[in-house]
C-alpha cells in the first residue's frame, strides 16, 4: 500500500519539510486551513490514534511538543494555536498515517471545516 506520508518521510513525495528527529517529520498541510497549518507524523507508519499501542506513549507526548515548537517557529505561540488528531471516519481522516495538525495563524472556531 502507498501511503503519501511515508512518502514524504522518505523523500519519496514532494513535501514542504519544517523539522525531522529520528522520531517525527513535520510539513506543512497542502490544502491549509489557516496561515499556519503544519503536519506533524510519525516516521513509522501507525495507521490512526488507534493503532497506537502503550510502548507508543513517549511518540504521541513527542508529537505535541514538536507540534508546540512548529506553532513557536511559526510565529504564533503568542496569538494561540489548536493541536488536533482526527481519528477515523466521523472526524474525517482523510489520511491512513497518524498525524497531529497544528493549526493558528487566524481566530479557529470551535467547529471547522476544511
Ligand atoms: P486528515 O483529514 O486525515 O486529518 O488530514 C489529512 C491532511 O493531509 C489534510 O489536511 C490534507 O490537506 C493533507 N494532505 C493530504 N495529502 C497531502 C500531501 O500529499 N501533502 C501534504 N503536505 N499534505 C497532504
Ligand atoms: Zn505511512
Amino acid at each position: 500500500m502507498t501511503c503519501i506520508f511515508c512518502q514524504i518521510i522518505k523523500g519519496e513525495a514532494v513535501g514542504q519539510i519544517l523539522y525531522r528527529d529520528e522520531q517525527v517529520t513535520a510539513f506543512r498541510d497542502v490544502h491549509p486551513i489557516a496561515p499556519v497549518h503544519v503536519l506533524v507524523v510519525p516516521n513509522r507508519h501507525i495507521n490512526s490514534l488507534e493503532e497506537a499501542g502503550e510502548a507508543d506513549e513517549a511518540l504521541l507526548g513527542h508529537m505535541l511538543r514538536v507540534g508546540r515548537q512548529m506553532a513557536a517557529k511559526e510565529g504564533v505561540r503568542d496569538s494561540g494555536y489548536r493541536l488536533v488528531i482526527n481519528t477515523g471516519p466521523d472526524a474525517g481522516q482523510s489520511v491512513l498515517h497518524l498525524h497531529l495538525h497544528a493549526i493558528g495563524g487566524r481566530p479557529l472556531p470551535f467547529r471547522f471545516e476544511k
